[in-house]
């Protein structure tokens, strides 16, 4: 064994017998895991430390998201305001669906049936 092999910081733990490095640690791994100190970092683990950063990521999209949806409500409101359906009873979307249309025309009857009067007794 040669004892040039290894930096001089590297030392042998007189209770196990093994070799630590004395510049890093206090003791060899028994020793540090009988003081209860955990063992150290091998290296940083990628994510680990980071976790907030996912998260973050995560709510910046909702927020944009939300923006976009509420900027997309707006226009949308901007545009109903703007293009106001001439009837009303039409959707609001100007397109009656075919429900609607059917409610209207009997609306429309009924309205005919009201002020036309020639056909009222
Ligand atoms: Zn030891």
């Amino acid at each position: 064994m040669d004892p040039m092999a290894r930096p001089a910081s590297v030392v042998k733990c007189e209770k196990h017998g093994l070799h630590y490095d004395s510049a890093k640690a206090n003791g060899c791994v028994v020793c540090r895991r009988e003081a209860g100190e955990p063992p150290p970092p091998r290296q940083a683990a990628p994510g680990s430390g980071s976790l907030g950063m996912p998260l973050a990521v995560a709510a910046v999209l909702i927020l944009v998201t939300a923006f976009a949806l509420q900027a997309a409500h707006g226009q949308l409101q901007d545009w109903l305001r703007t293009d106001k359906p001439v009837q009303p009873g039409i959707s609001a979307a100007g397109m009656p669906t075919p429900d609607e249309q059917k409610q209207m025309e009997k609306v429309l009857e009924e309205l005919k049936q009201q002020s036309g009067g020639s056909d009222a007794p």
